[in-house]
């Protein structure tokens, strides 16, 4: 309280304000060059087919290697992105950059994956989203079921009625849709059976604990069994655990993401990482 700190409690007030404006206006003044001056990249984390052991997916993940900043997490830089209205640009970067390079395994001669993209708020609500995709489907050659679209929870409940339209017309492409961060948000299920999703994103949150902690297995179990019942494949986020993975094939949850198969990776190591076991992972636990 201001008034009882005195002046130098003030200051301090003071002082911590101007080192979180002074950050922020660092990160947006950044972020404004980021793209022209080549300092985002995407990374790949590996998608594992539980049954079979097959990479049937990566998640591309935003990296920024500021030339002021050093390494940026993209929880503080896409909000700031967001706030600024960069996000359109460094989104459309984003699906471009990742079908591009999608395309780009399968000229190699790579198996072919699935390659999921975070969609931000404003780009799920900015007008013909689904020009975008398909342009960028068209200019890349990327087959249109190669291309998964992550949408969190939230995004889709701030609008119902706008959202089952949006999906609908992205649907209509072909594209995979998927919700992400499931279990975190305040969606209702009854909700769900309105959206032409393909799958839901079980948050890591509830994976972390779920061979230890009843509450997180039983949300976990429940999101399966509901997915399943509307005819949805579950993945998991965040595995990190032998023991998680047993338990989330007991449950038949389908697919797993997370670093006990591999972090995120550049380009050319995930290349490699498909190599090694011709798109198999090649020690899958019994
Ligand atoms: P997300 O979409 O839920 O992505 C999963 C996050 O979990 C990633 O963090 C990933 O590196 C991390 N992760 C994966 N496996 C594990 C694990 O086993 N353990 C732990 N501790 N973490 C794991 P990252 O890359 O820092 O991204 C954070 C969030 O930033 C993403 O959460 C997503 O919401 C956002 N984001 C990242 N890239 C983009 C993008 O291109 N566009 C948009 N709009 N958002 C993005
Ligand atoms: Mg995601
Ligand atoms: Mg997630
Ligand atoms: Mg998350």
């Amino acid at each position: 309280y201001v008034k009882h700190a005195g002046k130098n409690g003030y200051e301090l007030f003071v002082n911590s304000m101007n080192v979180v404006a002074k950050r922020r206006l660092a990160l947006e003044t950044g972020l404004r060059h980021a793209i022209e001056d080549n300092e985002l990249t995407l990374h790949y984390q590996p998608q594992v087919d539980l049954r079979s052991g097959k990479i049937v997916g990566v998640e591309a993940l935003l990296r920024w290697k500021s030339e002021q900043l050093g390494d940026v997490s993209p929880v503080e830089f896409i909000s700031v992105a967001e706030e600024t209205g960069l996000i359109s640009a460094i989104g459309e970067w984003v699906m471009r950059e990742a079908c591009r390079q999608a395309r780009q395994w399968q000229l190699d001669g790579l198996p072919h994956i699935r390659v999921a993209v975070n969609l931000s708020v404003r780009q799920f609500a900015k007008q013909h989203l689904e020009q975008l995709v398909a342009q960028v489907l068209e200019d890349t050659g990327l087959p249109v079921n190669c291309l998964e679209l992550e949408i969190t929870e939230n995004m889709l409940m701030d609008d119902v009625e706008g959202s089952v339209e949006t999906l609908h017309r992205l649907k209509a492409l072909g594209v995979q849709l998927a919700i992400d961060d499931f279990g975190t948000g305040y969606s209702s299920l009854s909700y769900l059976k309105r959206f032409p999703i393909d799958r839901l994103k079980v948050d890591r949150s509830f994976i972390t604990h779920v061979t230890t902690d009843h509450d997180d297995a039983a949300v976990t179990q429940a999101i399966i069994a509901v997915a399943h019942n509307m005819g949805l494949s579950v993945t998991a986020e965040g595995v990190e655990e032998k023991a998680q993975l047993a338990f989330l094939k007991q449950h038949a949850c389908e697919e797993v993401q997370g670093y006990f198969f591999s972090r995120p990776l550049k380009a050319d190591d995930l290349a490699a990482f498909l190599k090694v076991g011709n798109g198999y992972i090649t020690q899958l636990p019994e």
